[in-house]
């Protein structure tokens, strides 16, 4: 069958089951229900040997025996919405409207189409395929569910293709970050009374100001970005507060200044440690990519002309913090390519336009084909 029949006969399936996976919550952490669904779809499919591992990814390996240069396509499952109940759903003619919708559950819908595509037709890959339906993408879920696959398969994976972002866009560069919890404890007092103590929320505060003076390094293109985020404390208004505290991050898409955020990071919490009782937890680690940009030009290429022969529109490229950045700070190479159209993605009002999924699973199919190095 042709890749537009297979197309155009899956759309309506593929709304169908679009709007059953939405249903399905799946906060980062939580994202069994979603696993065992997919696990249960690819197998009465016919797919063979598909398992949930220890991270609640859904790993499906077609001839991935003995291979050392293993091409994997991966769909994150979990959404930033914490509700342990379905999220909210409805659609009209041209749109679905549902938290989560765009990023990323209509990539899951189309990679487990890709997934059955691949059933189907018996194709079976030389070098192996992997499909991955993955956990801990969002937030603070670290990444957890492509360390664990990179870390289940070392050594053996060649190339990594997520589907996560808008039709038409592309994330080649990897955004790196470190993120903190920052806890500082005083003796404290009565305001009145103890005046002239130390206040947690003032000597925290000395800390965000340090922060805020930091001159971000530049190394060429790149960016490099801080951030508090929160900060909370004290007792009440005539309590010189006993405990504050922030939580607060730095990103950048430049392993180098990567490293000098985190440097001047330690440089200030350090000084604050002589001076204060202070807690400081890492509470979020997303590696960048190292230089080695060996095999980025070839994916990068291949993927761009499929998304621009499909859409007729130019493709742009993005800096991001994705399942990407696990491959990219080991030097595979990696790319997040869109499959949809949506907007207001980590919003409640996010919405997909649905006639975009047709092209979307095109492009989806047609790079996984390519890339095995079947004709598509
Ligand atoms: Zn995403």
């Amino acid at each position: 069958m042709d890749i537009s029949t297979y197309v155009s006969q899956h759309y309506f399936p593929l709304l169908t089951l679009l709007q059953t996976l939405c249903k399905i919550p799946a906060p980062t952490g939580t994202e069994q229900a979603r696993a065992v669904f997919s696990k249960a779809w690819l197998e009465e499919h016919g797919a063979k040997g598909v398992v949930i591992d220890s991270a609640k990814n859904v790993v499906f390996p077609i001839n991935c025996e003995g291979s050392d240069n293993i091409t994997v396509f991966a769909a994150h499952t979990d959404t930033v919405f914490p509700d342990l109940a379905p999220l909210p759903y409805s659609e009209d003619e041209e749109k679905i409207y549902c938290p989560g919708v765009g990023d990323n559950t209509a990539h899951m819908a189309v990679l487990l189409l890709v997934a059955k595509y691949f059933i189907q037709h018996q194709i079976s890959p030389k070098d192996g395929v992997l499909f991955v339906f993955n956990a801990g993408e969002e937030g603070l879920g670290n990444l957890i569910g492509t360390r664990t696959l990179f870390s289940d398969y070392a050594g053996r994976i060649g190339r990594f293709v997520s589907l996560d972002a808008k039709l038409g866009v592309m994330n080649t560069r990897t955004v790196g970050s470190h993120r903190f919890e920052v806890t500082l404890r005083t003796r404290g007092g009565h305001s009145f009374m103890d005046f002239g103590e130390q206040n947690a929320i003032a000597e925290l505060s000395k800390i965000v100001a340090k922060i805020y003076a930091i001159e971000v390094p530049k190394k060429g293109e790149s960016n490099t970005t801080y951030n508090v985020g929160t900060i909370t404390g004290g007792t009440s208004v005539n309590t010189i507060a006993q405990s504050a505290t922030m939580t607060c991050e730095y990103r950048s898409d430049n392993i180098e200044c990567l490293a000098k955020m985190e440097e001047t990071f330690a440089e200030i919490f350090f000084a604050a440690e002589l001076e204060n009782d202070i807690t400081v937890q890492r509470i979020g680690d997303r590696p960048c990519s190292v230089e080695d940009e060996t095999g980025m030009d070839e994916l990068k290429t291949l993927c761009q002309a499929v998304a621009e022969e499909v859409t007729g529109e130019k493709v742009t490229f993005k800096s991001s913090s994705t399942d990407c950045n696990i491959p990219r700070s080991l030097g595979i190479p990696a790319i997040c390519i869109g499959a949809c159209r949506f907007e207001g993605a980590h919003t409640r009002e996010e919405w997909l336009e649905k006639a975009s999924l047709s092209q979307g699973l095109t492009v989806a199919l047609k790079t996984a084909l390519r890339l095995v190095g079947e004709d598509a």
